[in-house]
C-alpha cells in the first residue's frame, strides 16, 4: 500500500517522534500551521472514523490530551485545536486516520472551523428534535 503514514510508522519516511507505543505515534507536522502542531496516528492502518476501532481511537485521543498536557507546559499555549477529517469531503488529505493537535494563540488568524456557507438555514427546533430521535442510542 502506497500510504505516506504507514511508511513513517515503517520507518521508510523519518519523522520528528514525540511519542510512540505499541499501537500509537505521534509526530510534529512538517508542514505545521502553528508551532507544536502534531499529528498522533494509529500504527495500524485505518482509513478515517468510520473504520477506526474504538479501542485504538481512545488510546489516540487520550495521547492527543497528553499532548496538550506537555505543550502548556513547555510552550504556555492559551488554547487548541484537535481536529479529525474523515473523508474527501471533509478535507480529509491523507487517507491514514490522524488527529491534529494544532496550538492557539491570541489573534494567531487561523480559521479552523471556516465559514458558515451564506445560504444556511437554520433548522426549526422539530427538525433537531426529529433528527435527535433518529440519532439517539
Ligand atoms: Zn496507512
Amino acid at each position: 500500500m502506497d500510504c505516506i503514514f504507514c511508511k513513517i510508522v515503517k520507518g521508510e519516511i523519518p519523522c520528528t517522534k514525540v511519542y510512540e507505543d505499541v499501537d500509537v505515534l505521534a509526530f510534529l507536522d512538517v508542514n505545521p500551521v502553528s508551532l507544536g502542531h502534531c499529528l498522533v496516528i494509529p500504527k495500524q492502518h485505518s482509513e478515517n472514523i468510520f473504520d477506526i476501532s474504538e479501542n485504538v481511537l481512545q488510546k489516540i485521543i487520550v495521547v492527543g490530551k497528553r499532548i496538550v498536557e506537555k505543550l502548556k507546559t513547555v510552550t504556555n499555549i492559551p488554547a487548541v485545536n484537535l481536529v479529525n477529517s474523515s473523508g474527501k469531503d471533509a478535507g480529509q488529505e491523507v487517507m491514514h486516520f490522524h488527529l491534529h493537535i494544532v496550538p492557539r494563540r491570541e489573534n494567531d488568524g487561523l480559521k479552523i472551523h471556516g465559514e458558515k456557507p451564506k445560504n444556511l438555514q437554520k433548522p426549526s427546533e422539530q427538525e433537531l428534535q426529529k433528527l435527535a430521535e433518529l440519532i439517539k442510542f
